[in-house]
């Protein structure tokens, strides 16, 4: 197969090498703008002469015309991008076909933007907390400057920085609409692209709309509109105290939006350890003045009062100038064309996969990321990607993150980080487990942070095996704390090999130091 590649000067003959960074960007966002149909009118300038800096390596007439490819992949989320990026390095023809912006909802409207809204508030708190950072009690974030930041980070909504990596691996974007004609046979507006070896599905998921009486008549807000405002609403009630409930409530009540945050299960991050929901409703509650209701429903909205009234099951009415919705997330396979290849997603509409990402076992089709609801992270389409491209490449694996728990943060303040499985859920499995818990702010490292940053940190302790199998920490910035677990838990480290993974002083990670100590107590 005879590949085409792009290179501007400086590009090494010799070895072939692609890995040419930075890349001449000008030219490349000159030539394309977003929506346009990049790769094919950066081959058309260049054959012209026109592009500057770039040059011509190999290209057979019948590759700017022939859309036959060794892969598609629809969706160029983290997931896709992964995917096609990793198939392309190993020699593959491929398309990838995005009908919105190269990224996907992480990067532009989901992860991006609302840790670029979290961050400012857990700076300005430990601020506060450290003697000597010139930071009174009434010191306010800068609004404008916060979302002026965020508008950095998701780049104004333009995916022109993330085209340059397509095409240093040669991959073709599509951009339009996909959806499947045939099977190996993908339409993208008038043209028609054929997989010869694999279609990956890659599509992602949007906010899930729940049928609540009166929501359709009101405009309401989704992960989009609440990631990209561009003022702060004097008032918000956020429905859905999941992790993205959670983080977005807290985001904007730091910004100065007066939040009431309903959920209607018994507490929030209802998949976690039951105290990481509770100690984020009075971190909300207390610190960022959130009204929390938990165990309520929200039974029908209406326009009026503020702009929203949303009437609960437990009888009053909440008000605010926005709701945002946050009750979970419907996979994009509407319109996909999956008839045409004879597939049926789930009664949510996500695409079932065994562990090697395969639809229904087939060789030739396979769904990756949120879209097919095994573990919705950005981190874990990225591994599902992994696992896609070493089976199309002939080296054989197959998925057990996600069985084992995979790894999640709520970025709030308590922070939430937790991998494996809750105590409910190893009972559940039929594990006898105990549990380790120590203060996560117990270790001489945390005194650094400032007094005060509380926390809990939980193992979830197999009996029998002495290994973990699950773990919880909350506290200020616990995040870092997961992968040491995520690999204790991976490989089944016995507390007595554990206990030899020695943690620098002082560092937080002397959590660790305390819970070992704590976890040796306890075994007598
Ligand atoms: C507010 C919020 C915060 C989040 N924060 C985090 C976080 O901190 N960490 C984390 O790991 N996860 C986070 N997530 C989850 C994360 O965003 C998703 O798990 C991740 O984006 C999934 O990646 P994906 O590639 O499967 O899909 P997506 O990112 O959804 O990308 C799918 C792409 O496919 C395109 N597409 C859809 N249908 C078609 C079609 N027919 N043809 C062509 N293109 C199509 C879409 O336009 C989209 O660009 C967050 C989610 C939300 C809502």
């Amino acid at each position: 197969m005879v590949r085409t590649y792009w290179f501007v000067p400086g590009f090494n003959e010799a070895s072939g090498n692609l890995d040419l960074q930075p890349f001449a960007r000008i030219d490349h966002v000159e030539a394309c703008r977003p929506r346009a149909r990049c790769i094919c009118k950066c081959t058309r300038r260049v054959l012209a002469g026109q592009a500057r800096g770039y040059g011509r390596r190999t290209m057979t007439a019948a590759e700017t015309t022939d859309k036959t490819y060794d892969a598609i992949v629809l969706g160029a989320g983290p997931a896709g991008e992964v995917a096609a990026g990793r198939l392309a390095d190993g020699g593959w023809k491929v398309a990838i076909v995005e009908r919105d912006l190269v990224g996907g909802e992480c990067s532009y409207y989901a992860c991006m933007p609302s840790k670029a809204l979290l961050r400012p508030a857990d700076v300005l708190a430990e601020a506060r907390r450290v003697p000597g950072v010139p930071v009174g009690a009434d010191a306010r974030l800068d609004p404008a400057a916060v979302l002026a930041r965020r508008d950095q980070v998701i780049h104004g909504e333009d995916d022109s920085g993330q085209l340059p990596w397509l095409e240093e691996r040669g991959i073709d974007l599509f951009r339009g609409e996909g959806r499947f004609v045939g099977p190996g046979r993908v339409a993208v507006g008038d043209e028609e692209l054929t997989s010869s070896r694999a279609a990956i599905v890659a599509t992602g998921s949007g906010a899930l709309m729940p049928p609540i009486d009166g929501l359709d008549s009101v405009r309401a807000w989704n992960n989009r509109d609440a990631t990209t405002a561009k003022r702060v609403p004097a008032s918000m009630i956020v429905l859905g105290g999941g992790p993205v409930g959670s983080e977005l409530a807290q985001a904007w009540a730091s910004l100065g939006t007066k939040v009431t945050l309903v959920e209607g299960g018994p507490h929030l991050l209802g998949r976690d350890e039951p105290f990481a929901g509770e100690e984020v409703a009075a971190a909300l509650r207390g610190r960022f003045g959130v009204d929390v209701r938990v165990g309520d429903l929200v039974e029908s909205v209406r326009a009026g009062g503020a702009g929203v009234i949303a009437e609960l099951k437990d009888g009053g009415a909440v008000e605010g100038e926005e709701i945002l919705v946050a009750v979970g997330r419907k996979p994009h396979t509407d319109g996909l064309g999956l008839d045409a290849i004879g597939v049926e997603p789930d009664e949510h509409g996500f695409l079932t996969v065994d562990d090697r990402m395969r639809v229904g076992g087939a060789a030739a089709l396979y769904a990756i990321g949120d879209v097919n609801g095994r573990a919705l992270f950005t981190h874990v389409g990225k591994y599902q990607a992994w696992i896609v491209a070493e089976n199309l490449l002939g080296r054989p694996v197959e998925a057990i993150a996600e069985g084992l728990g995979s790894p999640r943060v709520t970025f709030t303040d308590p922070q939430v980080a937790a991998v494996g499985k809750t105590l409910q859920q190893a009972e559940e499995a039929g594990i006898d487990v105990h549990l380790v818990e120590v203060p996560t702010d117990g270790s001489p490292g945390a005194s650094f942070q400032g007094k005060g940053t509380g926390g809990r940190s939980r193992l979830v302790v197999d009996r029998a095996k002495d290994t973990i199998v699950g773990a919880t920490f909350t506290g200020f910035e616990t995040a870092d704390f997961l992968q040491a677990a995520t690999i204790a838990i991976l490989a089944e480290v016995p507390r007595a090999r554990l206990r030899h993974a020695v943690a620098p002083y002082p560092t937080r990670s002397e959590v660790w130091l305390k819970l070992l100590e704590k976890w040796e107590a306890g075994a007598g």
